[in-house]
């Protein structure tokens, strides 16, 4: 019983570990523009993208999915 124990605390361990990770590669990802969309264009005349579409999906930390495909 002992072996499967620290099995068990192991396998978690080794999941958490990987969740972790998975968690960092995420968020270090940057905000990825489709070239000549409403957004990119926006970005590069140093503003923001006005689109209440855009908007809401910045909120989330995303990008609007429908302007930038
Ligand atoms: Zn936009
Ligand atoms: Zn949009």
């Amino acid at each position: 019983m002992k072996a499967l124990k620290t099995l068990t605390i192991f396998t978690l361990a080794a999941c958490m570990c990987t969740g972790g990770i998975l968690a960092e590669e995420k968020k270090a990802e940057p905000p990825k523009y489709t070239e000549g969309s409403c957004c990119d264009k926006a970005q590069k005349e140093g503003k923001k993208c006005d689109h209440p579409c855009c908007v809401g999906a910045e909120k989330d930390g995303k990008v609007c999915k429908k302007c930038n495909k």
